[in-house]
């Protein structure tokens, strides 16, 4: 019994030591002495590497202050009943932007107009507050994408994250105008035959062109005189189409998204934006899951990821509740569901949390976005239940300018409100790269993150690359990003071998 005994110690330290290093297990040590220290916190969040931001979009990225100095180029004049900013030849000159420094109520004004700060739930909601913002400043962000991609990667970079997923649409809804001039049709294949002849190769040419511009000015920016430094860091897309739209036209859309990212490597899926509990959206929320569906069914190769359940029962009736999330899943065969947040209100929602877990569905979980925008916050956020389920998740920004947060924020409020211990915000880290729409095999066997696909296994220990791991990692450029995310946490940990505790 005693040698049974023995052999179960071995055994345990063995597995100890295969799955966590001294390093791993001293930050862990690190980590709880300070987990309750706000400042100690934020400081190791912000060091830690967090891999990915899966759900970010552009339109929201920028901050107000940021947008200003933007719309000031473009000598817009601010409308004084709803602060939007707009070209207007007879601007009087106190609310022309270029002079809004000059006028610190206005500028404040603005930023709160513009943003979520200081903002109040009164007559307006935080859901109206939020969605209204975008309108407002809708001219600078046709204008200035290229800007505010620059701005998104620096903040990026700055808070060691390692890959971002931009949800764009650069040609401004032109895919969406094909839709307007062509009638609705039942049979999906022959609206898209038409489409097809109307212009959408056309348009997709235009958007990569757009592509190159932004990358040829993130470059400069990047190795501009005093710019941060992140040379590992990848950038890519999600194509957005407007749900808020009649059919042919987000359909045009859709089509226009698939047809993008099969043809260039730098867009890796597709998304559908805007409020989730608008009119149009709700009607057609069946027919919308459907387009996707056939789609997929065309361009297999076509990652899909679907804002779902971003709802809660003040914003829409219990019956509109009752099947998002599944049909996401189901109809449009989603990889990835964003927010997810009403999961407990979906039919038969054990049986729907059992099968994301099966089908690997990571939910992009986005916390101060939920909180504002939907007053789900605590232990009201399914997060821990999604977690119960083994259903993947990974923390997300959303719009972090407009919500003026980062992804540290995130990972803070995850330790705060749900106590996640070092080892769990390693764990989504890594599903952030591991779910992630790069293309390749994983690094890892298995989304537990302890064995490393067999000709890398040696190479973890090592930290020497094998040519068979080389020429594997050469091969996929998701692994490929998988190695240097171990890199930077092995850098990261190994800064806490000798500290002492906070
Ligand atoms: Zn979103």
């Amino acid at each position: 019994m005693k040698r049974l005994f023995n052999f179960f110690i071995l055994f345990f330290f063995c597995n100890v030591s295969m799955a966590e290093t001294g390093a791993e297990h001293a930050t862990a040590m690190y980590f709880n002495s300070i987990k309750n220290n706000p400042e100690k916190l934020s400081v190791f969040l912000q060091a830690m590497p967090k891999g990915g931001d899966l759900h970010n979009h552009l339109g929201g990225v920028s901050w107000a202050e940021n947008m200003l100095v933007y719309a000031k180029q473009d000598d817009l004049c601010i409308n004084i009943k709803n602060f939007s900013a707009k070209s207007r030849p007879n601007c009087q000159k106190q609310y022309r932007v270029a002079q809004i420094q000059k006028f610190p109520i206005l500028y404040n004004q603005v930023i709160d107009a513009w943003s979520m700060r200081n903002f109040q739930p009164g007559k307006e909601s935080g859901h109206d507050h939020f969605f209204a913002t975008f309108e407002k400043y809708l001219p600078i962000l046709f204008k200035h994408r290229r800007e505010m991609v620059n701005e998104a990667v620096e903040r990026a970079c700055r808070e060691n994250i390692l890959y971002l997923e931009l949800m764009i649409m650069p040609d401004d809804n032109q895919s969406g105008l094909l839709g307007r001039h062509i009638a609705w049709d039942n049979h999906l294949d022959r609206l898209r035959e038409k489409l097809l002849k109307s212009g959408v190769a056309a348009i997709v040419s235009n958007i990569s062109k757009q592509f190159d511009i932004y990358q040829r000015s993130l470059l400069t920016f990047l190795n501009g005189p005093g710019k941060q430094q992140c040379p590992d860091f990848k950038l890519r897309y999600l194509y957005q189409a407007l749900r808020e739209q009649p059919p042919a036209q987000v359909f045009a859309q859709l089509l226009t998204g698939f047809e993008l990212a099969s043809r260039d490597p730098r867009v890796v899926g597709i998304n559908l934006v805007q409020a989730e509990d608008g009119p149009i959206s709700m009607r057609d929320y069946h027919l919308q899951m459907q387009m996707i569906g056939f789609l997929h069914h065309l361009y297999p190769r076509v990652k899909i990821s679907l804002h779902a359940g971003e709802l809660v029962p003040d914003l829409v009736p219990r019956s509109g509740l009752r099947f998002h999330i599944r049909e996401a899943v189901e109809i449009a065969h989603a990889h990835r569901i964003g927010h997810g947040v009403a999961i407990l209100y979906e039919d038969k929602a054990r049986q729907l949390l059992q099968e994301m877990a099966k089908k690997q569905i990571l939910v992009e979980t986005n916390l101060s976005s939920n909180a504002a925008i939907l007053n789900v916050k605590g232990q009201q956020h399914p997060i821990l239940l999604y977690r119960e389920y083994h259903v993947p998740i990974a923390l997300s920004t959303d719009d972090e300018g407009v919500l003026r947060t980062d992804l540290t924020e995130q990972f803070k409020t995850a330790v705060v409100n749900y106590h996640f211990s070092y080892g769990v915000l390693k764990q989504l880290v890594r599903n952030s790269i591991d779910y992630s729409f790069l293309p390749g095999a994983s690094f890892w066997q298995d989304n537990h993150y302890q064995h490393p696909v067999s000709v890398c296994r040696s190479s973890l220990n090592n930290s020497q690359l094998s040519a068979s791991c080389q020429h594997f990692l050469a091969s996929s450029e998701k692994a490929d990003l998988q190695w240097k995310l171990e890199q930077q946490l092995s850098y990261f940990e190994q800064q806490f071998l000798h500290k002492k505790k906070g």
